[in-house]
C-alpha cells in the first residue's frame, strides 16, 4: 500500500477547521485535522510530496522523517500541526486496514462513553476568528460579524453579556441540553478592568469576576462540574487573588492563568491557589510536557490533539501524565473529525476526564459529518465502526470553505 496524494480544505467556522484527506493506491481515504496556523496549507503541501510513496501503515517512522525534516529546517508550530493532521489520516487508513476502531489498535477502552465540557465562553461573545484571531465576517453570522467589522459603530451593549445574570442563563441552557460539565471564560470586559497589558486585575474587579462564577454554582448546583479560562490573560499574584475568591464555586480548574511560557510563575500559581490549575493547549511534544509535569505546574493537563504532533504522541503524553497521576482534559476546538480522534484517545486512555466542546454556536458542526449529532447529554458514544469512525460530509465543507484554499484539489 502507497501514499498516493494528500489533499487538504479549510472550513470557516468558529476558527479554520484544516481538514486532511490522505489517499492511497488502493483505494483507502484517511481523515484528519490540524489545529489552524498562517500558512498551514502549504506547509501540508510541502509534507505531502514529502511522505508520497511511502506505505500508510509505518505511521511512526513516517512521523518521525516529518518532524526531523521540520526540525532541521527550523520549522515551528505550524509544522506540528500539519503532522498532527497528517499523522491522524495515517491512523485512520490502519484501523479501515485491520477493520478496529482507533481505540482498538491502541489496545482497548476504559469508557464507552466520553464526557463533553460545554465551552461556555463568556456571555454572548463566539466570534469566528480568521488564523491570527482576527474577527472576520461570514455569511453564516451575519449578526456577530457586523459586529464584530466595525467594533466603533457597534450599539451593542458588550458589558450587559457579561453579567451574572447572562452567565447564568447560559449555564442553564447548557445544562436544558444535558451537559454536566461547563466552562466560562473570564478574561472578559467589565467595569473595572484597568489596562488590557499590564496583567493586574484591580481591587473591584476580583470579587466582581469570582461572583460571577459563585451565582453560577448557586444556580447549577453542585451536580453540574464547573471550570474558568483565563487565556494566559493575568500576573502571578492576581492570579493567586482571583482563585482564591474563586473558592466558593468549587471549581473544577483554573485554566491559564498566566502566559505558558513560563513553568515556574505557573507553579508559584499553583501552589497558592486554592483551584486546581489547568494547562497545556500551548505545547507541542513529549518533552515540553515532561517539564511541565516535572515542575508539577498543573493538577490536570490539556494537550490539543490537533497540534501536539501526532495522535501517537498524544497518547505518549497523557501516559506521562499518568505518571504524575494527573487526569487530561483534551483542548479541543476542532469539527467533529478532530473531535473523534480525541473521543478514541480519550477512550483508551485511563486518566480522561473530560473532552472540551467549542462549537456549540456553530449551526453546521454536525452536519460535517454523515453520522448525526455526536453529542447526546453531554456524552459521545465510542465508535464501533472501523478506523476514526465518521464519514466526513463534503458537500458541507465545500459550503463553507475559506475562499483562496484549495478545495482538496
Ligand atoms: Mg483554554
Amino acid at each position: 500500500m502507497k501514499i498516493t496524494r494528500v489533499a487538504t480544505a479549510v472550513v470557516e467556522a468558529n476558527f479554520d477547521w484544516t481538514i486532511i484527506r490522505v489517499e492511497t493506491d488502493n483505494g483507502m481515504v484517511g481523515w484528519g485535522e490540524a489545529f489552524f496556523a498562517p500558512g498551514l496549507t502549504s506547509t501540508l503541501r510541502e509534507l505531502g510530496e514529502f511522505i508520497r510513496g511511502r506505505d500508510p501503515r509505518d505511521i511512526e517512522p513516517i512521523r518521525r522523517d516529518m518532524a526531523q525534516a521540520a526540525s532541521a529546517a527550523g520549522a515551528g508550530g505550524q509544522v506540528h500541526h500539519a503532522i498532527t493532521g497528517i499523522e491522524a489520516a495515517l491512523w485512520d487508513i490502519l484501523g479501515q486496514h485491520l477493520k478496529a476502531p482507533l481505540w482498538q489498535v491502541w489496545g482497548g477502552k476504559f469508557r464507552d462513553h466520553v464526557a463533553i465540557y460545554c465551552d461556555c465562553h463568556g456571555g454572548d461573545a463566539l466570534e469566528s476568528l480568521d488564523s491570527l484571531l482576527q474577527p472576520r465576517e461570514l455569511e453564516w453570522d451575519k449578526s456577530r460579524s457586523q459586529w464584530n467589522a466595525q467594533p466603533g459603530t457597534a450599539t451593542r451593549d458588550v458589558l450587559a453579556e457579561y453579567t451574572a445574570e447572562a452567565y447564568v442563563k447560559k449555564a442553564l441552557q447548557q445544562v436544558e441540553k444535558g451537559f454536566t460539565f461547563l466552562k466560562f471564560d473570564l478574561d472578559i470586559p467589565n467595569p473595572y478592568s484597568l489596562d488590557r497589558y499590564h496583567r493586574r486585575l484591580s481591587v473591584a474587579e476580583v470579587p466582581y469576576l469570582a461572583q460571577l462564577m459563585v451565582d453560577v454554582r448557586h444556580a447549577i448546583g453542585t451536580e453540574v462540574e464547573l471550570a474558568v479560562d483565563c487565556h494566559w490573560k493575568f500576573s502571578p499574584d492576581s492570579s493567586i487573588q482571583l482563585a482564591r475568591a474563586l473558592e466558593p464555586a468549587q471549581l473544577a480548574w483554573l485554566e491559564d492563568p498566566v502566559p505558558p511560557y513560563n513553568l515556574d510563575a505557573l507553579k508559584y500559581v499553583r501552589d497558592h491557589s486554592p483551584v486546581p490549575i489547568l494547562s497545556g493547549e500551548n505545547l507541542y511534544g513529549s518533552h515540553e510536557f515532561r517539564s511541565l509535569f516535572e515542575r508539577q505546574a498543573v493538577a490536570i493537563v490539556a494537550p490539543d490533539f490537533q497540534k501536539v504532533g501526532g495522535l501517537a504522541e498524544g497518547r505518549s503524553i497523557c501516559h506521562l501524565a499518568d505518571q504524575y497521576f494527573l487526569p487530561v482534559a483534551p483542548h479541543n476546538i476542532a469539527s467533529p473529525i478532530g473531535t473523534m480522534a480525541s473521543v478514541h484517545i480519550a477512550a483508551s486512555i485511563p486518566n480522561f476526564l473530560a473532552l472540551e466542546w467549542h462549537s456549540s454556536d456553530v449551526p453546521f458542526w454536525s452536519d460535517m459529518i454523515h453520522d448525526g449529532d455526536l453529542i447526546h447529554q453531554g456524552l459521545i458514544a465510542v465508535p464501533s465502526r472501523p478506523g476514526l469512525g465518521v464519514t466526513p460530509n463534503e458537500h458541507t465543507m465545500r459550503l463553507y470553505a475559506k475562499p483562496g484554499e484549495p478545495f482538496f484539489e
